[in-house]
């Protein structure tokens, strides 16, 4: 009997294939004395090897599909065997050195494996469906609506419907480190993922977090930390496993600047802006990703939030994300309080 490992494609989804042969071969090497056996035994040596077909050294880029060749056991004398060897679950979604584990139990109950090293590289032009990183502000309760309610609030039964539909379909919630990878070409994200943010800070979205922690949706709050005296003030939120707090600056979300809506950081010294991101960076306990105040930003903003070691940084320019988009200047998804749960799904897909 053959053993032909099928072909799997790489990319996309964990990949498991395990098979199972007939019998073993009867022609077990019984010329051992026992002691020669115990030394086997011992020493853990099978006269039995699994050989791979194909490369046991493999390149493809991310995303492209990969067939693997298969292995086969042959016994001491070079004869391939029908003994069934199973491959490990593997995920070639990551750039990187990937070991695929291929494993067979020869006549006498020993284990025998071998390895296969794919290596992915990075790659952008895969065709990723996009990612959205939806930006909110404000949470009300229609039992206490604001008095300067618009568009950036959303109310709270109309936040948990969408909460919930993301949960009951299975989303995926990227961390700011994956979605780094992600622009870079170096993770593949499952088409159902989704990034929920929220402007000007947690204590906005109050009514909020229970929702996150009912439908087990992890969010991030971007956060003016000059709102708050001492960094103690953000331990309840920082403690919440599925609150992530990062930064929207200390004290840059204020006027005095001239480009984009007027907001300060584009004017500030690098220096001056650098010791700010630092205070917020402290206070978050984070500093992964970063908003942008009022969206304005430039070149230099860029670098400078670059130097301060976020990973990214969000604008409120309108769109979905790929990989090559420029990880300091990222589109957002615009959700809007008025939306229906149908406008919602159209948005984020
Ligand atoms: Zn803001």
């Amino acid at each position: 009997m053959v053993l032909i490992l099928a072909a799997g494609m790489a990319g996309i989804f964990l990949w498991k294939r395990s098979h199972t042969a007939g019998s073993p071969p009867t022609s077990e090497n019984k010329g051992g004395s026992k002691d020669t056996k115990k030394k086997d035994a011992q020493s853990g040596t099978s006269d039995y090897t699994i050989e791979l077909q194909g490369d046991s050294e493999v390149t493809v880029r991310l995303g492209d599909p990969y067939e693997d060749a298969g292995a086969v056991v042959k016994d001491r004398q070079g004869n391939r065997t029908d003994i069934s060897v199973s491959l490990e679950e593997y995920d070639l979604n990551t750039a990187g050195e990937h070991q695929l584990v291929y494993k067979a139990t020869d006549p006498k109950g020993k284990e025998i494996s071998a390895q296969r090293t794919v290596t992915v590289t990075p790659n952008k032009e895969y065709g990723a469906k996009g990612l959205p990183i939806c930006m909110y502000h404000y949470v009300y309760d229609a039992n206490s609506v604001p008095e300067n309610l618009n568009s950036n609030y959303i109310e709270v039964g109309t936040l948990e419907e969408e909460l919930k539909y993301l949960h009951e379909n299975d989303y995926y919630f990227p961390t700011w480190k994956e979605v780094r990878e992600y622009l870079d070409g170096e993770r593949i994200l499952p088409d159902k993922s989704i990034v929920l943010s929220f402007d000007d800070g947690p204590l906005y979205i109050e009514l909020a977090i229970p929702l996150f922690e009912k439908y087990q949706t992890p969010a991030t709050s971007f956060v003016i930390t000059s709102y708050y005296n001492d960094k103690s003030m953000l331990d309840p939120y920082r403690n919440n496993q599925y609150l992530t707090l990062e930064s929207h600056t200390d004290n840059m979300h204020r006027g005095g600047g001239t480009y984009g809506h007027g907001g300060i950081f584009p004017a500030l010294s690098k220096e001056e802006a650098l010791a700010d991101l630092k205070k917020s960076i402290e206070y978050c306990g984070n500093g992964d990703a970063l908003a942008y105040p009022f969206g304005d930003y430039t070149a230099e903003c860029e670098q400078t939030v670059e130097e301060a070691g976020f990973l990214c940084a969000v604008t409120t320019e309108p769109g979905k994300c790929y990989p090559g988009d420029d990880p300091y200047a990222l589109t957002r998804v615009r959700m809007l309080g008025s939306q229906s749960l149908d406008q919602f799904i159209s948005e984020i897909n």
